[in-house]
């Protein structure tokens, strides 16, 4: 026996399905998905099948042709969920299972009407990274599976359902519901299965990329990501041409608990991007990214996430740099710094979650997740760029997605190619450093451009009274005000918070970024003009990027570690359970 995955019961040993054949019965009043899955082998196999399931109620196994199968599932790994054991019968090439998904999903989130923009029908949306596909369908729930699939999903009437996958025809159903059919042909790993159904409207951007969301939200999401098209003729010119076929993103509620996630051919965005000024489409262009970085050469498993993060923030950079100049990425870098710094701090006492290349067994990756990954990543990356220069190294990357494609990697296999490809690179930046050691290497690469560095000396000498002019008041743009906000002290005085707001009209800004970074510096001070603002953020929005440091600078004082609690408990309800858990971790380090 072999597990290749920490977080999967797959054994290597054992054959890997190619393709799935899913039916999905989408019944909202259960809160709960009534499936089938036929796992397709393509060959005759026999004996025994390990698959991951979470939570699943396994109704039947059969093999088509042969009958039932004995099947049985393990005691729950809090973890891993349970094993599910098969014996297959010789000359089994497909396997048919019957379940249904239970009511604590990970990966599934169920909304009322009330959740939603137009609170009248009730919502549905997956996220199955990091090890949550197994929460809605019985398979082999790691990276180094990849599977084709297809999929059935029955809906209510008046409600559309999209997938990670092409649209493969719908129509009415006899009972009244409706049929959405879908197609994936490329494989993929399992974390990038995504489904999600609600009162849904769609606009054309461009002949191969569409935006949906809920009617109320659709113009202004079509605004926001207009031009996409641009950014897919980028990406093109650094990677080559994009391999999915067709670019789709889909607008989520708000308590969608990430930005964003790269599902292929319908990339999931938090609404908080809808700033109205176009200022963060960054995150559109990271996950476009990761249509080639993690979606196309993909990591093993969790332990090599950084394989999926640091490449896919490395190339947002580079193509927001082409895009916007090189202020625009320098920022992008700064912010990235302060992302890394808060994460730093808060592993000071787990270093073996700051190394790149990590060791998780035991471990719930989802409580490893940090900007880590993606900061410290894209830090390696850029400092192989600079070692070999600009051209060479993008050469280096066409050559690597061509070998990798369609392939899931370990650290390991990386460096055996950087160093056949770029011998001696990874000992001049001592790579070393990054992917076995704690914190960052000082050797790692600085970026710099006349604009941060004088946003960074300015908010330095905050505490000797220097104050932003009225010119650079009025000319700032968001990713500006927010590098300012992000190096002012943390321990503002009231007058401070009050200077601040009058001077930037904080409270009532739409771009969650600026808005978030301001709440807390407020929560910080204790300012407490801020204090309904702070409550109507963190019962609408469950990103878990603004959960944590609202939370945390909120538990720093008594007073307002009250107002944190209160908030939660009113909040809670609505939250993803990944932001819940969260929220209950940032609240558990300070007294009661
Ligand atoms: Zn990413």
């Amino acid at each position: 026996m072999h597990r290749p995955d920490p977080h999967s019961y797959y054994d290597a040993s054992q054959p890997k399905a190619r393709r799935l054949r899913l039916k999905l019965g989408v019944d909202f009043g259960a809160k709960r998905l009534d499936g089938e899955v036929i796992l397709e082998f393509g060959r005759e196999i026999s004996g025994v099948l390990h698959l991951d399931s979470k939570g699943l109620e396994i109704l039947s196994v059969q093999v088509p042709g042969h009958g039932p199968v004995p099947w049985a599932l393990d005691a729950a790994d809090a973890i891993l969920g349970q094993r599910l054991c098969l014996d297959l019968p010789a000359g089994t090439i497909e396997v048919a299972i019957t379940y249904r998904t239970g009511a604590e999903a990970m990966a599934l989130q169920w909304l009322e009407p009330e959740q939603t923009e137009g609170k009248v029908a009730p919502y549905l949306f997956s996220q199955c990274q990091q090890i949550h596909a197994r929460s809605m369908v019985p398979c082999q729930d790691t990276p180094v599976v990849r599977v084709a699939y297809q999929a059935e999903v029955t809906v209510p009437a008046g409600l559309t359902a999209v997938m990670s996958a092409g649209p493969a025809g719908d129509e009415a159903t006899a009972d009244g519901r409706h049929v959405y059919r879908f197609t994936m042909p490329q494989p993929i790993p399992s974390y990038l299965l995504a489904l999600a159904v609600g009162r849904l409207a769609s606009c054309d951007l461009s002949p191969r990329a569409r935006v949906w969301a809920e009617p109320e939200l659709v113009e202004a999401a079509a605004w926001e990501f207009a031009h996409v098209e641009d950014m897919i003729g980028k990406a093109e010119g650094l990677f080559g041409p994009y391999p999915w076929d067709r670019y789709d993103m889909l607008v989520l509620p708000p308590s969608f608990p990430y930005g964003g996630m790269e599902n292929p051919r319908m990339t999931f965005l938090t609404p908080t991007l809808l700033a109205g000024d176009r200022s963060l489409v960054d995150v559109v262009a990271h996950e476009l990214a990761h249509s080639w970085t993690g979606n196309l050469v993909t990591n093993a498993s969790m332990e090599h996430f950084w394989l999926n993060e640091g490449f896919t923030v490395w190339a947002e950079r580079r193509i927001l740099r082409i895009l916007h100049g090189d202020d625009a990425a320098a920022l992008g870098w700064a912010m990235g710094q302060k992302a890394l710094e808060d994460s730093l701090a808060r592993f000071q006492n787990e270093p073996h979650l700051t190394v790149l290349r990590m060791h998780l067994a035991g471990i719930d990756p989802d409580d490893a997740f940090s900007s880590i990954p993606y900061e410290k990543g894209a830090r390696l990356v850029a400092a192989l760029e600079r070692e070999v220069g600009e051209e060479r190294f993008l050469r280096f990357i066409r050559d690597y997605m061509d070998a990798f494609r369609f392939t899931s990697i370990t650290t390991e296999q990386f460096c055996s190619f950087v160093e056949a490809k770029l011998p001696g690179a990874l000992e001049a930046v001592n790579a070393r450093a990054y992917l076995d050691k704690p914190g960052l290497p000082d050797t790692s690469p600085e970026f710099h451009s006349v604009q941060l560095d004088t946003l960074s000396v300015l908010a330095e000498r905050w505490s000797d009274g220097a104050r932003p002019s009225a010119q650079q008041i009025a000319s700032w743009k968001p990713a500006e005000l927010q590098v300012y906000l992000q190096k002012v002290p943390r321990n503002l005085s009231q007058a401070d918070c009050a200077w601040l707001d009058e001077h930037f009209q904080l409270m009532g800004r739409g771009n969650h970024e600026i808005l978030v970074e301001w709440l807390t510096l407020a929560a910080a001070a204790e300012y407490e003009p801020a204090f309904p603002r702070i409550r109507e953020v963190l019962l609408r929005v469950g990103r878990m990027k603004y959960l944590r440091p609202l939370y945390g600078a909120l538990g720093q004082h008594t007073r307002t570690r009250a107002l944190a609690r209160e908030i939660f408990a009113a909040a809670s309800p609505g939250y993803h359970g990944l932001s819940r858990r969260v929220v209950a971790s940032v609240l558990e380090q300070y007294p009661a």
